[in-house]
C-alpha cells in the first residue's frame, strides 16, 4: 500500500483558484447546490466547463482532451463537488467512460466519442449491474447472440443511473457459455440508449428523486463497430474500468454541502460542545480522507495501478459520508422536513433519504473490504 503524503503545487493551486472563480460567476447567486455526484443535470454547464478545457482532462489533445494529470482533473472535481455544481450530465463519461475508450477502444471509436465526451456533449451510464447480479458481476444473464454484421442483446439492467438522460451505456453481456470459467465469455457493448427495443422505466429514490432506472434490453441490434474491447475480455476490461470510479472525491464530498450549510447555520449561534466536536472532527476527517484520494491520483500520474489504495479510499470515504449524516443530525436542533426549512435541513433530509446508497453504489463496503485483503495477501 502507498499513500504518501502530498499537496498541491502552486500551479496546481492556481488551478485550484480558476476553478473557484469561473463558478463563482457561472453559478447563479439562488443557486441551491446538490449532494455529490447527484447534482443537478446541466448540459449547458457542462459545456461550459468543457469549454475552458475542465472535461476528459486526462484525455490526450489528439482525441480533444486536455492531456492534464489526473491531479489536475482531481482538483476540478473536487471544486465542482464542493461547490454541489451540476455535473451529473458529463460525469460517468468523464471519469469512467472516456478512459475506458481510450484504453480498449478502436481508433475509430476514439475519433467518434472522445470529442463528443470532452466536448461535455456526449453523456453515458453504465450498463453493469443486473436485479440478481451486483456484487457478482460474472453472474450477468444479459447475453448478446451473433447476427449479421453485429450483436443482438437481450436482459435486463437495473440501477442504471442517469439512462433516462444519456446517449449511451456499455453494457457487460454474455457473449458465449461460462464453460468451466465463469469469468469467460463476457464482453462489454457500446448501446445507443434510443436504440429500437430499449425501454428505461424510473425507479425513485426513497425522497421520490429520479436518478437511477431499470433499463430492459429487447432484441437490441448492436453493430460490430459498438463493440468495446474484445469479445470475451469482458471481465478484464470491466474489473479495470472499476479502479476509475473508486477514488476520487466523489467518494467522500457527497455530503461536504450538508456540513458547509451547517456551518453557516451555526454561525451565529453560540458553539456547544457537541457541536464543536461534531465540527472539529468532521474537518479532521474530510481533510485525512481528501489526502489519501489525492495520493491515489499521484499514483495514476505516476502509472501504478492503485486497485487496493482505490478500494481503501472508496472504503473509508463512503463509510465516512454516512457517518457525517450521522453526527449532524445528532447534533442539528432542527426537525428534517424533505423540501422544506432551510437549506441545511432540507440536504440533511436529502442525505438521510439518499445516504443509504453511499456505501453500495461503485461496490459495496464488503466487497472493496475483500477486494483490499486479496491485494494485500499477495
Ligand atoms: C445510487 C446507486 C447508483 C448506481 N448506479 C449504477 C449504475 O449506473 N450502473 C450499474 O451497473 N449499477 C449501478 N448501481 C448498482 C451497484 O453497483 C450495486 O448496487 C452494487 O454493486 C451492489 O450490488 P447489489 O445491489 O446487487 O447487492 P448484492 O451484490 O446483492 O449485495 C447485497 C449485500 O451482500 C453483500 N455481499 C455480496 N457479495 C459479498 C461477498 N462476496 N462477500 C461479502 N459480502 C457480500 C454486499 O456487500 C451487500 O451488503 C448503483 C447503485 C446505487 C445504490
Amino acid at each position: 500500500m502507498n499513500f504518501a503524503p502530498t499537496s498541491l503545487s502552486d500551479t496546481e493551486r492556481q488551478l485550484r483558484s480558476e476553478v473557484r472563480e469561473f463558478l463563482a460567476s457561472e453559478l447563479p447567486p439562488d443557486f441551491r447546490p446538490g449532494l455529490g455526484m447527484a447534482a443537478g443535470h446541466d448540459p449547458a454547464f457542462s459545456r461550459k466547463l468543457a469549454a475552458r478545457g475542465w472535461v476528459g482532462m486526462a484525455i490526450p489533445p489528439e482525441y480533444g482532451g486536455g492531456g492534464r494529470t489526473a491531479v489536475d482533473r482531481f482538483i476540478v472535481t473536487e471544486e465542482l463537488l464542493a461547490a454541489g455544481a451540476p455535473l451529473g450530465a458529463h460525469f460517468v463519461a468523464d471519469r469512467q467512460t472516456g478512459p475506458t475508450l481510450l484504453h480498449y477502444g478502436t481508433e475509430q471509436q476514439r475519433q467518434r466519442f472522445l470529442g463528443p465526451i470532452c466536448a461535455g456533449e456526449c453523456w453515458f451510464s453504465l450498463g453493469m449491474s443486473e436485479p440478481d447480479s451486483g456484487s457478482d458481476l460474472a453472474s450477468v444473464r444479459t447475453a448478446a447472440t451473433r447476427v449479421d454484421g453485429g450483436w443482438s442483446v437481450s436482459g435486463t439492467k437495473i440501477w442504471t443511473s442517469g439512462a433516462h438522460l444519456n446517449h449511451y451505456f456499455v453494457v457487460l453481456c454474455r457473449t458465449s457459455p461460462a464453460e468451466g470459467d465463469r469469468h469467460a465469455g463476457l464482453s462489454q457493448l457500446i448501446v445507443d440508449l434510443s436504440s429500437p427495443g430499449v425501454r428505461i422505466s424510473p425507479i425513485p429514490y426513497l425522497d421520490g428523486s429520479h436518478h437511477f432506472n431499470e433499463v430492459v434490453l429487447e432484441d437490441v441490434f448492436v453493430p460490430d463497430d459498438m463493440v468495446l474491447g474484445e469479445i470475451g475480455s469482458g471481465w478484464r476490461q470491466v474489473t479495470s474500468e472499476l479502479a476509475y470510479e473508486r477514488s476520487g472525491p466523489d467518494r467522500y464530498l457527497s455530503t461536504f454541502n450538508v456540513y458547509r450549510e451547517f456551518l453557516r447555520e451555526m454561525a451565529d449561534q453560540p458553539l456547544d460542545d457537541a457541536r464543536a466536536r461534531a465540527v472539529g472532527y468532521l474537518a479532521a476527517r474530510f481533510w485525512t480522507i481528501r489526502q489519501l484520494s489525492l495520493s491515489v491520483a499521484r499514483l495514476i500520474d505516476a502509472k501504478r495501478a492503485p486497485a487496493i489504495e482505490s478500494a481503501l479510499v472508496k472504503d473509508l470515504g463512503t463509510v465516512f459520508e454516512q457517518e457525517s449524516i450521522t453526527l449532524l443530525r445528532s447534533v442539528a436542533d432542527s426537525e428534517l422536513d424533505p423540501g422544506r426549512g432551510s437549506l441545511f435541513t432540507q440536504l440533511l433530509a436529502e442525505a438521510v433519504l439518499t445516504g443509504p446508497a453511499f456505501t453500495l453504489r461503485g461496490g459495496t463496503t464488503e466487497v472493496l473490504r475483500s477486494v483490499a485483503a486479496k491485494g494485500l495477501n499477495r
